[in-house]
């Protein structure tokens, strides 16, 4: 099959290298002229692991090429992917459909026989019945179809996640629609991989739900772990003993700082909008946005805490800046909310993140980027674990206790246990909804 993807970015890029792997003829369009030079020359933009071997295969192979010029590359292609971005739209929560349709009018104009137009990128029910509107008034001899397939894999995993998903979901209005799309997943067919086949609008609320879901079960997991810092629980057991219920699982259950990412925050704030603009509010899911904003803060104050009650004159190394291990994704991220607070107050903010710091240097001003947390505690009065990178879930403890001017930490991921702690010679841990040690 032809396969035309627009947008190399998270989502766009994983999705093009993978169709590719299963055979497919790939090009992958983007704007930004700095991302397809960097993938023509081999180089990935993002930090994903695997991709840039997986995307050199297909390359070698010719099923995958990259270009900044829409028209040709939708010239001939059976199915063109939508996979720009959706973010939030200043001021309302609603997401932001400009570059949807910006792309829709592009692939209309260039369309030269039947296609399916696909929309990959996280869009409010209705999107694309508006995608077909625009395309059909930007062409009105333009033939073809849309399909709503949004995309559940996980930052950090991407790969994984493509090739061995839960389930596809695919909408469509058409069953010759239906087919190409059935086409192009045809290998995860054969090898059993659900696929869920609905209309455009069930697609949508799919995506929405799900990503809503998860959010809730985060939350639901920090605010009892709040409950059970007060009450002398241990929310790690308290998770094992619930998430052992099969109607519960086990997954999404690890209390921490909030949830953060490109998807969970602005997909939590477009549901509760569409939900206020069809007058059936979604209540959970306010109520969620807000708990998260409130976990957020309660983090801050537990630093605070630790801290003898400010932050002036304190130097304090946070290990771990991006939303979670394994990407260099930094958007809404609960560092962006923790660290200006740190620096705000006064402190003295050391830095360091395996993958971060490429986005993090524009985004986090004030703070000084340290190569290693050892470095980073040099003479610190706190240390913050922030993102549970493979790096902090193995530290030299003592060797940390003994760089610090007063050895105390904030496991905010509760890797380690007061035990860990006080071996190691610390004089204060605090963790999440267990006891710490002050
Ligand atoms: P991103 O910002 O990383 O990438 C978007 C890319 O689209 C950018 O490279 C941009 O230059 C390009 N672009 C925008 N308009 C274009 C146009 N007209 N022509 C060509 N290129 C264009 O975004 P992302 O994280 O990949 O997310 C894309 C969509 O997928 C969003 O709707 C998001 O909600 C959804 N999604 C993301 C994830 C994730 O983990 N990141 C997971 C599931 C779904």
């Amino acid at each position: 099959m032809r396969i035309t993807m627009i947008g190399t970015g998270y989502v766009g890029l994983v999705s093009g290298v993978c169709f590719s792997d299963f055979g497919h003829d790939v090009i992958c369009v983007d704007k930004d002229p700095k991302k397809i030079e960097m993938l023509k020359a081999g180089k990935v933009p993002i930090y994903e692991p695997g991709l840039e071997a997986l995307m050199a295969r297909n390359v070698e192979a010719g099923r995958l090429s990259f270009t900044t010029e829409l028209a040709p590359a939708v010239d001939g292609a059976e199915a063109v992917f939508i996979a720009v971005g959706t973010p939030t739209r200043r001021g309302d929560g609603h997401a932001d459909l400009t570059y949807v349709m910006a792309a829709a009018e592009e692939v209309a104009n260039a369309l030269t026989g039947y296609a399916v137009i696909v929309t990959k990128s996280t869009v409010p029910v209705g999107t694309n019945r508006r995608v077909k509107q625009v395309v059909a008034k930007a062409n009105p001899q333009a033939e073809f179809d849309v399909a709503s397939n949004p995309e559940f894999l996980r930052e950090g995993a991407a790969i994984d996640d493509f090739m061995k998903p839960d389930r596809v979901v695919v909408g469509v209005q058409t069953e010759r629609a239906a087919e190409v799309m059935a086409d192009i997943y045809r290998p995860l067919f054969l090898r059993e991989f659900p696929i869920v086949t609905t209309d455009l609008e069930s697609a949508e609320m799919i995506k929405y739900a799900a990503n809503a879901f998860l959010a809730t079960k985060i939350t639901f997991i920090n605010e009892i772990a709040a409950l059970c810092e007060r009450v002398g629980a241990d929310v790690k057991e308290v998770s094992k003993g619930i998430g052992l219920d099969g109607r519960i699982g086990n997954k999404f259950l690890h209390a921490g700082p909030g949830y953060g990412g490109s998807c969970f925050p602005k997909d939590t704030q477009a549901l509760a909008r569409i939900g206020q603009d069809n007058a059936v509010p979604q209540s959970i899911v306010e109520t969620v946005i807000r708990v998260n904003d409130t976990v957020k803060h309660r983090m801050i104050e537990k630093l605070r805490d630790l801290c003898g009650g400010t932050f002036n004159g304190k130097t304090i190394a946070v290990l771990g800046v991006t939303f979670k291990p394994n990407t260099d994704d930094m958007r809404d991220a609960p560092s962006l909310t923790i660290v200006p607070a740190l620096v705000g107050g006064g402190a003295k903010v050391r830095v360091v993140d395996p993958q971060g710091k490429r986005e993090g240097e524009g985004l986090l001003p004030g703070v000084v980027w340290a190569e290693d947390p050892y470095k980073a505690a040099q003479n610190a009065d706190l240390v913050v674990i922030l993102t549970e990178w493979n790096e902090f879930r193995a530290l030299d403890l003592k060797k940390l206790a003994k760089k610090m001017a007063s050895p105390r930490m904030a496991d905010l991921r509760n890797i380690y246990s007061v035990q860990d702690a006080k071996r190691a010679g610390f004089e204060a841990y605090e963790c999440i909804g267990r006891p710490g040690m002050a």
